[in-house]
């Protein structure tokens, strides 16, 4: 029997949590969240903010009630101040201000990340928003709701703030997104795709704003947000939306335990930190990239909720090693979808991989089928090993699907020129006997 301590309750706590109180009887499962709810899917914030979805009643699936039921004992509003490693106890504190110390065997750190702060002048206005917790959804969701809000700036394309400039736009508000980079998606897709996801985006009434840096955010009242400034203009504005990204969350630790990529708690397969009794998961650690063959930081739920498992069992002493991430993601803005896995040609040659690519565009099914949308394929790939390196997606309909596959090949790691002849079936409502992914390989040089 053993004393388990977790550190955040997200999607990585509660899945180590869940793990171990379902498979492992007679340990004591002691719970601390510095916020006040479990389990919020943030993928939903941007559907409701855009009024795609009812409500946030869904978005949550377990809670302290539902751990306690298992057993587990659950602090929420209460938050892990220090951490002593040597006597292997924590101080914790709560809503009231009181104080919890509380010991273990064994620590799991599930504390997240949070959304990176430009370093800028009016940075801290009423009106700078953050996209990362359930509260901060609802106080967008509620200021777009003001009368005097008619023109909002999301500043970062990445997936989070493509998303939350369409909502925004749904909301009938002038939605306006910037980018330091010459266009949306960079980390996930080559120029070919990104490209045609800006055309979504502006056809859809989205002013783009790439290729400009914020330098300030400016108050007439010296209290609420009036304008955004950057090195090509300024620009009028009732509210801002930073989404420039995140960062592991290691104040608790980072003077004791070793980090790694991005700054993250480094970890091994079996989530364990360079102290052996305590393990990391989701977005605070590190993760191990099978299409980089590295060490990597890939702050995503569902790398989280499998870190979270590979923790829970090795902490109860099943020995089971992480497979490895290729960071597959998707995306879907009014109704174009793009999915991707694994390194876009830039980031292969940047990396030093002799790399190449197979492109394919054509309809999904044969043209006897009355509806049909084209797909757009891109498999990149090592010309000297022939291993596939990642793969993009793009199309109208759901393709989401065959980014799956090229997953499992990364993690496996096939080959381009095993693709034409991989078994995949034909049938006209679904492809074509010469699909896309069968063509991206026959056409590899
Ligand atoms: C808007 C948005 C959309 C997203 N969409 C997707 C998506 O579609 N697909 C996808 O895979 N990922 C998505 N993500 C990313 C995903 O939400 C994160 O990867 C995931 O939340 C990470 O889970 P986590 O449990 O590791 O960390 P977090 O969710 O950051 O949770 C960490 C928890 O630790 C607690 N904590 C931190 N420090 C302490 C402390 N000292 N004491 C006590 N408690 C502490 C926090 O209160 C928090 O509850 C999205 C993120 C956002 C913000």
């Amino acid at each position: 029997m053993s004393k388990i301590v977790l550190v955040g309750a997200n999607h990585a706590g509660t899945a180590a949590a869940n793990t171990i109180l379902d498979n492992y009887s007679g340990n004591e499962v002691i719970i601390f969240d510095a916020n006040s709810n479990i389990s919020y899917l943030g993928c939903g914030t941007a559907l409701y903010i855009g009024k795609q979805i009812k409500g946030t009643d869904g978005l949550f699936y377990s809670s302290k009630e539902a751990l306690e039921k298992k057993a587990a004992t659950v602090h929420m509003n209460t938050k892990v101040q220090e951490i002593d490693f040597d006597k292997k106890i924590l101080k914790a504190t709560g809503k009231e201000g009181n104080i919890i110390e509380q010991d273990y065997d064994k620590l799991i750190l599930a504390t997240g990340s949070y959304p990176v702060t430009p370093n800028i002048p009016g940075a801290q206005l009423d009106g700078v928003n953050y996209v990362k917790l359930y509260q901060d959804g609802q106080k967008i969701d509620a200021d777009l709701d003001l009368e005097h809000v008619k023109s909002v700036a999301v500043v970062g394309a990445g997936y989070i703030g493509v998303e939350i400039a369409e909502a925004v736009k749904r909301r009938n508000k002038k939605s306006m997104l910037f980018d330091i980079m010459g266009g949306c998606l960079n980390g996930y897709y080559d120029s070919e795709f990104t490209a045609d996801m800006d055309k979504i985006l502006a056809d859809g009434g989205i002013d783009l704003h790439y290729g400009e840096s914020i330098k300030e955010i400016r108050s007439k009242d010296g209290k609420t947000v009036s304008s955004i400034v950057t090195n090509k203009g300024e620009y009028d504005v009732d509210m801002v939306i930073m989404a420039i990204g995140f960062k592991p969350r290691t104040n608790v630790a980072k003077e004791t335990l070793k980090l790694g990529p991005g700054g993250a708690f480094l970890v091994d397969l079996h989530q364990q930190t360079s102290n052996p009794d305590v393990y990391a998961v989701g977005d605070c650690a590190t993760i191990y990239n099978n299409a980089k063959k590295g060490t990597d930081y890939i702050a995503l739920a569902t790398n989280a909720v499998r870190s979270g498992i590979v923790a829970g069992h090795n902490v109860c002493g099943t020995n089971i090693e992480s497979a490895g991430v290729q960071g597959s993601n998707g995306i879907c803005i009014f109704n174009y979808k793009m999915f991707s896995t694994g390194l876009t040609l830039g980031k292969a040659k940047e990396l030093g991989f002799d790399a190449a690519y197979s492109d394919f565009k054509d309809n999904q099914r044969p043209e006897f089928m009355e509806e049909n949308d084209e797909v757009k394929i891109r498999v990149v790939y090592d010309k000297t090993t022939r291993r596939i390196l990642g793969t993009q997606l793009a199309s109208y309909c759901d393709v989401s699907m065959g980014i799956h596959v090229f997953s499992l090949a990364i993690a496996k790691e096939m080959t381009i020129n095993e693709l034409p002849l991989l078994d995949i079936f034909f049938m006209p409502h679904f492809n074509k006997p010469f699909n896309y992914i069968t063509m991206a390989g026959l056409l590899a040089k």
